[in-house]
């Protein structure tokens, strides 16, 4: 077969199993949406370092613990290597988890990458596939940009959570996000030593030595340098996910009461926060300076952290009240407070309600979530992002969003609630123009609607 008939027949091979569309409306909604460049409004796609299979669970691998499996995969696979043999200890509990929507995420990303023409993973698939992936991952690149355009992205948005000051990424695939998070926790060491050593902070700013940040003034100086730097590379927003270390309640400290905080070099467990709190209050207020609007984190997080209740996202009242210049743009439906979430981008002409990796938290409640999303809220106001690690969990999140959002478009075009020619804009605004728009991508990196 040439390269052409090998792909078509990969792709209709992994549409048998791909398709649950259950009727001609929701299968007409979903190829249209298919056809759809795609603004990918969230990703943390990175380089993989030595290949193995069991590194690429995804997000699946936190069911497949929280079934009984082993928690720390790296370790088994120093110990057992050999695929076959992982797959005696993982393999009844990835099976356990086949009604997830974690795993519905993962074999998408088979089916449509790698043609896996059946519904679930044998351990023969997973040898198989392991193979099959080794080959492409010898030149990642190459597979990642095969990949991206054949399932239609235009432009992923990288949240670099592992190297926040670096503003040299590739552009052809990604535009460029700055995550605060360090900016703002620096603060406190900042305050304490009264010197900013972090490497990668000193190679933005050109820095051989350690920086004096002697007073809270210097140390807001050179995140403003640090942003100023951002702001020349293109940065499309600030996303803040500090949920994973704190609350997202972020109180509006004042200056004078920061300022003797940092002086003082002692930083209490209140202390720290106050400084933080104060940090991004901050950043939001050069946020609207910028025309930058606000990634933040709400609802559950990944990775079975046990944190549960710091990241409502009904905490981010005040804020969104404060400051009404700012954009925040909410993440992930808030899961499972998905009724707050929605209330505020229904009161708030300040809140954007990005669907981000909700569809694979629960298929159900993210069709149930843009179900009352349409219902509430106007729509040129909701985005879509994969967040995932690597090309073919994109693919596969893209995938499943898709079903999600003609599912939801079909279901209503049924109901009479909706004609097709607005189902297919709220399409095109979900998946497209409204990223467009919210993060000024025309003026930015030249995408038009
Ligand atoms: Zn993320």
């Amino acid at each position: 077969m040439d390269m052409n008939t090998k792909s078509l027949s990969m792709i209709m091979a992994a549409m048998v199993f791909c398709v649950s569309c259950d009727n001609n409306t929701c299968l007409r909604m979903r190829k249209y949406l298919e056809g759809i460049k795609v603004i990918d409004t969230h990703e943390h796609q990175r380089q993989p370092g030595e290949f193995h299979f069991y590194r690429h669970l995804s997000y699946f691998h936190a069911d497949v613990q929280t079934a009984g499996a082993p928690a720390n995969i790296d370790s088994m696979i120093k110990i057992t290597p050999h695929v076959d043999s992982l797959w005696r200890v993982y393999g009844e509990y990835i099976n356990d988890g086949r009604a997830t929507s974690y795993y519905d995420e993962w074999i998408r990303g088979f089916q449509l990458c790698y043609g896996l023409d059946k519904p679930y993973l044998s351990r023969e698939d997973v040898s198989h596939l392991s193979l099959q992936m080794e080959e492409k991952y010898k030149n990642y690149p190459a597979w990642f940009n095969e990949c991206f355009s054949r399932f239609n992205f235009q432009i992923m948005f990288l949240d670099p959570y592992w190297n926040q000051f670096n503003v040299a990424i590739d552009t052809v695939h990604f535009a460029l996000v700055f995550r605060i998070d360090s900016a703002i926790t620096g603060v406190v060491n900042a305050a304490t030593t009264r010197e900013i050593t972090t490497p990668s902070l000193l190679n933005l700013l050109n820095k051989k030595e350690a920086i004096d940040v002697s007073s809270l003034d210097r140390y807001l100086e050179v995140m403003d340098t640090v942003l100023k730097i951002f702001v020349r590379h293109r940065v499309v927003c600030l996303k803040n996910a500090l949920a994973y270390h704190r609350s997202i309640s972020f109180s509006d400290v004042d200056n004078s009461t920061a300022e003797k905080i940092y002086a003082s070099g002692i930083i209490s467990e209140t202390a720290k926060k106050q400084l933080e709190d104060f940090m991004f209050h901050w950043f939001i207020k050069k946020s609207i300076q910028y025309h930058l609007p606000v990634q933040i984190h709400t609802g559950y997080l990944a990775g079975l952290n046990g944190k549960l209740d710091d990241s409502h996202p009904m905490q981010l009242l005040p804020l969104i009240r404060q400051y009404p210049e700012a954009c925040f743009v909410l993440f992930h439906g808030g899961y499972p407070w998905t009724g707050d979430f929605i209330v505020l981008g229904k009161e708030f002409p300040n809140v954007m309600l990005d669907m981000v990796w909700l569809c694979q938290l629960s298929r159900t409640a993210a069709i149930r979530t843009l179900h009352e999303i349409l219902d509430a809220v106007p729509y040129n106001k909701i985005c879509w992002g994969g967040d995932v690690t690597y090309i073919e969990q994109a693919v596969g999140s893209l995938s499943l969003a898709r079903e999600v959002v003609a599912t939801v478009l079909a279901e209503r075009i049924e109901k009479g609630w909706l004609t097709e020619e607005v189902a297919r804009d709220i399409g095109r605004k979900i998946f497209r123009e409204n990223a467009i728009r919210i993060y000024r991508l025309e003026e930015k990196y030249g995408i038009k609607k």
